[in-house]
């Protein structure tokens, strides 16, 4: 467990002594930072790019919260002026946003944000599930005050486990509640304890660790280590333009217009025209055995996904998904009108 903690601390480049691995997956590590920082009838700002900023608005409603969202449209991103805007109305306690919004494959800008929770005094909670170890990170330095992410994306290890950091600021008021929060499971007092987070002397039995699943995270995190951050961020960043151009090749056009704003780990393909993109999708299934999804939330019926991860980051599997999309659009039916 403590080498876990010092390898989620590597990933996400920070020094925050409460750094641990919920038991659960990443819906489960949303819940214990929403749950931990928010009390019923406080102010939440939700930014709304996709999916996750819709359900961290959610979780924070079922705790009674007062929840605000700030809406980008999909396959766009919010800018500071923006944000700055909303957190001087509604004057929340948490703003939420998601740093890979993995329904639109928007890689959302982080530099400033942090400094303006700051000044807005309120922590800034970011869900980096689908873009930790794919896209540049530092949460220290980007004043970033909760962090989580999920095992099986990046990190390749089976579903179950969801690394979690909170800084001081954020432990100042976890710890400083007035009331206890609505979970037991995910109460980070008990979880620092039995991370050894805590100044106590010895850890208590909280509940039942999924051991085997911290083995496959320790090893996933001992994996990403030895191949070194910035290499692997490079390495998505490669395969992800390799990627583009293939696409662009076939005459297919990207869902994000602006370069930067891509996710790296998973790409948003505009559905082809004329296609039912229903029948592109299970014939690559069916053909290749590869699975492409289709949007989700405000992305349904607009694009292709594709996600390549961790050790599916590479030219040669760019290639495989390439060669499946032609000939899926070579065999599908095509509408001419
Ligand atoms: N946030 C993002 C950005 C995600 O992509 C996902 C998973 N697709 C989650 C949260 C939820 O993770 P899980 O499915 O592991 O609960």
């Amino acid at each position: 467990m403590n080498d876990i903690k010092s390898g989620i601390q590597y990933v996400f480049q920070t020094r925050n002594r409460m750094t641990l691995a919920v038991s659960g997956t990443g819906h489960t590590a949303m819940e214990c930072a929403i749950f931990n920082s928010v009390e019923p009838g406080e102010s939440v700002l939700a930014a709304v790019n996709g999916i996750w900023g819709e359900r961290a608005a959610d979780m924070a409603e079922r705790i009674g919260a007062r929840v605000n969202t700030l809406v980008a449209p999909p396959g766009g991103y919010l800018t500071t002026s923006e944000i700055e805007k909303a957190l001087s109305k509604h004057r929340p306690v948490v703003f939420f946003l998601a740093h890979g919004e993995s329904s639109t494959g928007v890689l959302h800008p982080l530099d400033g944000i942090g400094e303006l929770c700051y000044k807005y005094n309120c922590l800034f909670l970011v869900d980096s599930v689908a873009s930790l170890g794919g896209a540049p990170l530092y949460m220290d330095q980007q004043g970033i005050d909760i962090l989580y992410t999920g095992s099986q994306k990046v990190l390749n290890a089976p579903p179950g486990t969801a690394p979690i950091s909170f800084s001081e600021r954020a432990c100042q008021k976890v710890f400083n509640r007035r009331s206890k929060p609505v979970s037991f499971f995910l109460d980070l007092n008990w979880l620092a304890n039995y991370w050894g987070c805590d100044e106590k002397p010895s850890r208590m039995y909280h509940h039942t660790g999924p051991v085997t699943a911290f083995y496959s995270l320790r090893e996933s995190l001992a994996v990403l280590s030895e191949e070194g951050l910035e290499n692997s961020w490079k390495r998505h960043q490669s395969a992800a333009e390799h990627f583009y151009a293939g696409l662009e090749k076939l005459g297919l056009k990207l869902f994000v217009k602006e370069k930067h704003a891509r996710l790296p780990t998973v790409t948003t393909i505009v559905a082809p025209h004329g296609y039912d993109w229903k029948e592109v999708t299970s014939y690559i299934m069916k053909t290749h055995n590869l699975e492409i999804s289709g949007g989700l939330g405000p992305s349904v019926g607009l694009v292709l996904r594709v996600g390549l991860m961790g050790c599916n980051s590479s030219k040669e599997k760019v290639d495989m998904v390439l060669a499946a999309l032609k000939d899926a659009l070579e065999h599908c039916h095509r509408s001419k009108v």
